[in-house]
């Protein structure tokens, strides 16, 4: 039978199958907004969304994560979640490490970057306690990695336990390297008046280290005692199953998805990705990807009606860089004409991290 779109329906019903591939802000955001107008298949190798900036916070406060970890089934209602990892795109197929082959109408690959987590919420949940745990009964912690993730968690520690040491190494000459050098310096001095030891190109490496080792040796041989530590490095992109695909010209040499301007694969007409999978030349960001997965749905709702492709939306990059929190009241952020620093940028970023914000674009309790 013919979709509306012209498109033969996989499953012989009346609707068109949107398949998302990736269960995180931008694959929720598409499948929860597309779920009125089409049979949407969530693939996804947790059973819940997490909203990735809230996690450091989650690991001092680990009431956050209560309202940051939604359940998938919250928010898409009748519609089928598939809890596995993609691993090919054939034909009109998304194939599942499982082998199972799932077809589609349109699909919107989301993948964005790769996380070890667990499969539920629950054991999620208890993993933020399990840190929370290290952290109270630790009086020594080691951070690796001081991008946003490695200076929030150790602003985090340093305003929640100022007796405790810490300990930041980062292998990069400064500190925030991906939002600028003048915010990287502004977080610098606040992490050393805070009593932060931050060490700057340096590496630490963890695969020599032994299970309760509490002496890490850095690159350049400083040594440093610490109860328990931290890696946050950036994860892996999740574009590695695309690879063996047919899709696998349409990476860039970083390994993102090509997207043209309708935010659809490149040389694709059935194919949308959103979020930070795509090649969109600015930096990786919640609101972005908020906007990117508003423009997916928004162009697969059109061409579900029929609507031409001069008709489809266009998705405009923005040129703003990201905020890093500085404890409760402090934050910093690096504008193309200035660096703003205190508790202006601080309640730009909101003391809650958007998390209502996300729950009520879901249509989920705040
Ligand atoms: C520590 C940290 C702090 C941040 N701070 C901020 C901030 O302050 N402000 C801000 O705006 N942004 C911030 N960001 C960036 C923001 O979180 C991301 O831009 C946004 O979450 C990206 O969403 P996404 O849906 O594209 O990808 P992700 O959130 O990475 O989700 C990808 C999803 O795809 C799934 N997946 C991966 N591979 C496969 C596969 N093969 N098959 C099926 N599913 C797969 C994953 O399990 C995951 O659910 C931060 C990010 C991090 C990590």
């Amino acid at each position: 039978m013919a979709g509306a779109g012209g498109w033969v329906h996989p499953y012989g019903s009346r609707r068109p199958v949107v398949v998302v591939v990736g269960g995180g802000v931008a694959g929720a955001l598409v499948a929860n907004s597309l779920q009125d107008h089409a049979d949407v298949i969530l693939i996804d190798p947790k059973e819940y969304l997490e909203i990735p900036w809230t996690n450091m916070i989650s690991k001092v406060e680990p009431s956050v994560a209560e309202k940051s970890l939604i359940n998938h089934n919250d928010y898409l209602g009748g519609t089928q979640v598939i809890t596995a990892s993609s691993a090919n795109v054939r034909g009109e197929a998304v194939i599942t490490a499982e082998g199972r082959l799932v077809e589609y109408t349109y699909l919107v690959i989301a993948t964005g970057h790769t996380n070890q987590c667990p499969r539920n919420r629950r054991d999620r949940l208890e993993q933020f306690q399990e840190d929370n745990m290290k952290i109270k009964y630790s009086g020594s912690i080691l951070i690796i990695g001081g991008e946003s993730s490695g200076v929030e968690l150790a602003t985090e520690i340093a305003m929640n336990y100022p007796d405790k040491k810490v300990t930041l190494v980062h292998d990069r000459p400064r500190l925030l390297e991906s939002i600028g050098h003048k915010a990287g310096g502004k977080a610098l001095r606040w992490l050393r008046s805070k009593n932060v030891e931050v060490h700057l190109e340096q590496s630490v490496d963890l695969e020599s280290m032994s299970e309760g080792d509490r002496l890490f040796r850095t690159s350049s041989g400083i040594e440093i005692t610490a109860d328990c530590y931290f890696s946050c490095l950036d994860g892996p992109l999740g574009s590695s199953w695309i690879r063996d695909s047919e899709l696998k010209d349409c990476l860039d040499s970083d390994g993102r998805l090509m997207v043209d301007a309708n935010l659809r694969v490149k040389g694709q007409s059935n194919i949308f990705a959103a979020g930070d999978i795509t090649d969109a030349p600015e930096l990786n960001q919640g609101y972005f990807v908020q906007r990117h997965a508003m423009v997916v749905s928004k162009n697969i709702k059109l061409l579900m009606e029929g609507a031409k492709d001069s008709k489809l939306l266009k998705y405009k990059p923005s040129s703003t860089t990201p905020m890093v929190s500085l404890g409760k009241t402090d934050a910093v952020v690096q504008l193309s004409f200035a660096m703003v620093v205190g508790y202006l940028p601080a309640m730009w970023k909101s003391r809650d991290l958007y998390v209502n914000r996300t729950r009520t674009l879901l249509g989920v309790a705040r």
